[in-house]
C-alpha cells in the first residue's frame, strides 16, 4: 500500500515546520508554505505520519494511494472507441 501526503491549504499557516521533518518530500515556496510531492515512498512513511502529527495546524493529512490502473487482458475498447475505427 503506498501512501499519499497532502496539504490543506485553508489550515495551513505557514510554519514549514514540515519541511524541517519531512525536507525529502516538503519544500516551501517563497512565502514559506509547503510544496508536497505526494506520494510516500515506504521508506519514508515513519517520517511522514511524524509531519502529521507535529504541523500546528492539522494541515497535514496522510491517505492511501489510489491502487496503479492495471490494463486487463482481453478488454473490449470502449463505444466510442470502436465507432472511430
Ligand atoms: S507544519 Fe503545518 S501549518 Fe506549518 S507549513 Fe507545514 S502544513 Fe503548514
Amino acid at each position: 500500500m503506498s501512501l499519499r501526503l497532502e496539504v490543506n491549504p485553508i489550515a495551513c499557516a505557514g510554519h514549514g515546520l514540515c519541511a524541517d521533518l519531512l525536507p525529502e518530500l516538503i519544500e516551501l515556496d517563497e512565502w514559506g508554505f509547503p510544496i508536497i510531492h505526494e506520494r510516500v515512498p515506504a521508506s519514508l512513511a515513519a517520517h511522514a505520519r511524524r509531519a502529521v502529527s507535529a504541523c500546528p495546524a492539522l494541515a497535514l493529512k496522510l491517505t492511501r494511494a489510489p491502487a496503479a490502473r492495471r490494463e486487463t487482458r482481453g478488454a473490449q475498447p470502449e463505444p466510442a472507441a470502436r465507432a472511430a475505427r
